[in-house]
C-alpha cells in the first residue's frame, strides 16, 4: 500500500515530534503493509508552517529508515492550505506536489467555504495541476451539502478520505459522511493523515477491511492500492461519474448529526 497523506517528517509541523517518532510511525506503517509514504507537511501561507525545502529532510529520514532496516520509502509532498496564491506558489516552487507529479494535496478551512476556491481550482488546472481535496468529509460545507463536490469532481478535482474517518475516529457524523462519499463515487483515494505514532497513526488496514466489506474488493483496491500508485507515478486515474446524494440518503441526516457533534471537531 501507499499512503499519500502523512505528517511523518519530524520537526516541520504538528506531525512527528522527533526522528524517533518518525521511525516508529514508519514501523507501524510497514507492519500495515505500507511500502511508500508521501510526507505531506502543512504549508500555510502567512501561517505557522512554511516548510519550503523538505527534500533534504526527506533524504535524511530515508537514510535513517535504511539504517534501521525498515523497507519503506518516504516521498516528497505537502498539504497546502488553500490560498488565492496557490498557482504562484506552484510556479515559484515554494510548495511540493505529491512526489513531484501533477497531483497537489489541498486543505480547506473546516468551517467555511472561501469564495475563491473555484477560481483557484480553475487556475491550477490551467497549469496542469490536479488538486486533491484532503479529507472533504471533515469540512462543514461538504457535510451540509456533499453534492457540492460534484462540480469540482466534474472539472477534474479528486477527493482523499482519511482512513480514520472511515473507522469512526472523528465521530459518527464524519464516519457517515466518508462512507456516503465512497458509496456515491465522490471518493478517489484513502490515506492516513497520520500525525503521530499514537492516535492518528499511519494505519490503513482496518479501514481497508471495512470498505471491502461494505463496498467490495474492487472498490477497496481502487481506493487503497490502484489510485494511490497511479498518483505517486503521475498517471491518470479512471474516474467514475459521481452520483448525487439524495436528501433521504444522507444530506439531512448528516447535517443533523453534524450539528450534534460539531463541538467535538477540532
Ligand atoms: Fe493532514
Amino acid at each position: 500500500m501507499i499512503d499519500i497523506h502523512c505528517h511523518i517528517l519530524p520537526y516541520v509541523d504538528d506531525g512527528a515530534k522527533h526522528m524517533d517518532e518518525a521511525v516508529q510511525m514508519a514501523r507501524i506503517a510497514y507492519e500495515q503493509g505500507i511500502k511508500k509514504i508521501v510526507a505531506t507537511p502543512h504549508y500555510i501561507e502567512d501561517g505557522e508552517y512554511l516548510s519550503v525545502r523538505i527534500d533534504k529532510k526527506v533524504e535524511r529520514l530515508n537514510y535513517v529508515l535504511k539504517q534501521k532496516k525498515i523497507e519503506l520509502e518516504v516521498l516528497v509532498g505537502n498539504e497546502v492550505f488553500i490560498t488565492p496564491n496557490l498557482p504562484s506558489l506552484i510556479k515559484s516552487r515554494k510548495i511540493n506536489t505529491i512526489n513531484q507529479t501533477q497531483y497537489l494535496l489541498i486543505e480547506f478551512p473546516l468551517f467555511s467555504l472561501p469564495n475563491y476556491i473555484e477560481n483557484v481550482i480553475f487556475e491550477l488546472k490551467l497549469i496542469g495541476i490536479v488538486p486533491i481535496i484532503a479529507h472533504p468529509e471533515r469540512y462543514r460545507f461538504i457535510s451540509e451539502n456533499p453534492n457540492v463536490l460534484i462540480k469540482y469532481i466534474d472539472i477534474g478535482v479528486l477527493c482523499q478520505i482519511n482512513s480514520g474517518s472511515i473507522i469512526g475516529d472523528y465521530g459518527k457524523a464524519i464516519m457517515e459522511a466518508s462512507l456516503n462519499l465512497i458509496k456515491h463515487d465522490m471518493a478517489h483515494v484513502v490515506a492516513s493523515d497520520a500525525h503521530s505514532m499514537k492516535g492518528r497513526s499511519p494505519r490503513l488496514k482496518i479501514a481497508y477491511e471495512k470498505v471491502q466489506k461494505l463496498y467490495g474488493e474492487e472498490k477497496a483496491k481502487e481506493l487503497f492500492y490502484v489510485n494511490t500508485r497511479k498518483i505517486v507515478e503521475g498517471k491518470d486515474l479512471n474516474i467514475s461519474i459521481p452520483k448525487r446524494i439524495k436528501r433521504k440518503d444522507g444530506v439531512k441526516k448528516l447535517l443533523d448529526i453534524f450539528k450534534l457533534n460539531s463541538k467535538k471537531i477540532q
